[in-house]
């Protein structure tokens, strides 16, 4: 029995095979990610917007201005659908028909409400924070009231999920295998490079390890 029940609205369809929906499979994803997007109707249209995220146990956590249309589709208590993408590799078949990419991905719904209490707002800023770089809350200034004030956040609870993941060699058609192409797996890997000093940090400052050796590890299991 997986974690979220395979139903008409998540169940992957095209080679069922790559679906899963268990929380261990599913919430690996959206923690590594650094950027999801949120998927809304509103006044009749799609859209697709691109943004920061955390996840605190089956929660999502979002910030944004207060004006944000996304903010306030988040907070109103709609169905939204979030979905997360992991590159991991060009796959280049024989034929362009079999050519594909290895991903890991994951679609979430779910339904939010607005933080309005401001020491929960600011719990949920410090998950964001974390999120994007663990260690990083306890150094910087935390939001003065004026900056929380102008600051929407609010949590969506995740109703229903599935993951789909890609991984391995091309799946050439039998006859294609004695072609003469060349064919495989470029994988793709996220560097993060040397930090690079603001040109008006102070004297003696030094990137803090938690930068110096920064690398995406699995967070938000608190809540
Ligand atoms: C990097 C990347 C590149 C891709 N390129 C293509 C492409 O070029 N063409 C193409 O047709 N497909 C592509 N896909 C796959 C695509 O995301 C869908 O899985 C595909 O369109 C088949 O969807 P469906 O008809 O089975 O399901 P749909 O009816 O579209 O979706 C049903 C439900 O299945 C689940 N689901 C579907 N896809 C995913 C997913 N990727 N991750 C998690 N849950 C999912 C969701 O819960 C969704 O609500 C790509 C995926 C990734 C991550």
């Amino acid at each position: 029995m997986s974690d979220f029940a395979a139903t008409t609205r998540n169940r992957v369809r095209r080679i069922p095979a790559r679906g899963h929906y268990d929380k261990a499979v599913i919430y690996p994803i959206i923690d590594e990610a650094l950027i999801c997007h949120v998927g809304f109707v509103a006044d009749g249209l799609p859209y697709v917007i691109p943004t920061i995220h955390a996840r605190s146990g089956d929660k999502l956590i979002f910030h944004g201005a207060k004006a944000s249309r996304m903010m306030k589709q988040i907070a109103s208590g709609k169905t939204i659908c979030v979905t997360f993408t992991l590159l991991d590799g060009l796959v280049l078949a024989r034929s362009t028909f079999h050519s594909s990419m290895n991903y890991r991905s994951a679609v979430v719904f779910g339904r939010g409400r607005p933080l309005t209490d401001d020491a929960e707002k600011m719990a949920a800023l410090e998950i964001l924070t974390e999120h994007l770089a663990h260690g990083r809350w306890a150094d910087a200034r935390p939001p003065n009231a004026k900056e929380l004030n102008s600051t929407a956040v609010a949590k969506l609870t995740i109703e229903s999920a599935s993951a789909k993941i890609r991984t391995g060699p091309p799946g050439d058609d039998e006859e294609d295998y004695a072609l003469p192409i060349w064919a495989g797996v470029l994988s793709i890997q996220q560097q993060y490079l040397p930090p690079i000093d603001d040109p008006g940090l102070a004297d003696g400052l030094a990137a803090p390890d938690y930068i110096v050796n920064y690398s995406r590890n699995g967070k938000g299991d608190a809540d």
